[in-house]
């Protein structure tokens, strides 16, 4: 671990480039991100630092996110995740000033960035669209959660999924397992036949399968909406204003 960790978690690997095979990999997590951080309070209440995060980004973070380096805005973010769900449970009396933040929240956020790490690994770059593959009222929804995920790939930046107004309504904080566009995703890159390759691929528009990468959700050319980091739902800005009840 470190003072001033530069990434949440990565997922380094060794491929050969005679042949594309992954030889070795590994997936690594700063151990700080899950210790929590004391100044995030102000990435709660400061509209600045939403600002910053879509249209502040440097050309050298830009680069290492499309390599799939998790940055220091993601950490700062992993932390105002973890505030947010402490702060939402105090509130609701859920929890005791002091304690610690749930189990069962921890395991589904480690579940999955660890898939999302593993995805890098086996080749995919982000998907920032992939959350509007899911209607808001199915948010919440478990059923929908395990089959095609809260947002459709492990490759998306959510935030955390919290019912608005009753806890006993909240589904998945994060996606349980791999979404819908991430099984179609594998499945055209990890066909051997040409012809089948060619088949996946005319299934770009089917709902599920919504993409949009980093160059698409941040900095100078990040110009359609639907295309964001720490959002959920088919609608932004219902959604945004749910959160804002929370
Ligand atoms: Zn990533």
């Amino acid at each position: 671990t470190s003072d001033q960790p530069y990434y949440g978690a990565i997922g380094p690997s060794v491929v050969d480039p005679r042949t594309g095979e992954i030889m070795d990999a590994d997936i690594l997590f700063e151990a700080s991100m899950l210790l929590g951080d004391k100044n995030t309070y102000r990435n709660l209440v400061e509209p600045r630092s939403a600002i910053d995060e879509v249209f502040n980004v440097s050309d050298k973070e830009l680069a290492l996110m499309s390599k799939g380096v998790k940055t220091k805005s993601f950490y700062s973010e992993m932390n105002a995740q973890f505030d947010l769900i402490h702060s939402f449970l105090l509130a609701n009396g859920q929890i005791e000033a002091g304690d610690p933040v749930p189990k069962e929240f921890v395991d589904q956020a480690l579940k999955w960035v660890t898939m999302h790490e593993v995805g890098h690994t086996l080749g995919l770059r982000h998907n920032f669209r992939s959350s509007i593959d899911t209607p808001l009222d199915k948010l919440y929804d478990e059923e929908w959660g395990e089959e095609k995920g809260v947002f459709s790939s492990a490759m998306e930046y959510p935030s955390i999924n919290l019912h608005p107004d009753d806890k006993s309504e909240d589904g998945y904080y994060y996606n349980p397992g791999v979404g819908s566009y991430d099984r179609w995703v594998i499945s055209y890159g990890y066909t051997p036949d040409d012809e089948k390759a060619k088949e996946i691929a005319r299934q770009a528009a089917q709902p599920g399968h919504a993409y949009g990468t980093d160059e698409d959700a941040r900095g100078a050319g990040a110009v359609d909406p639907h295309v964001n980091v720490f959002d959920l739902g088919a609608d932004p800005l219902a959604w945004g204003k749910e959160r804002a009840q929370l």
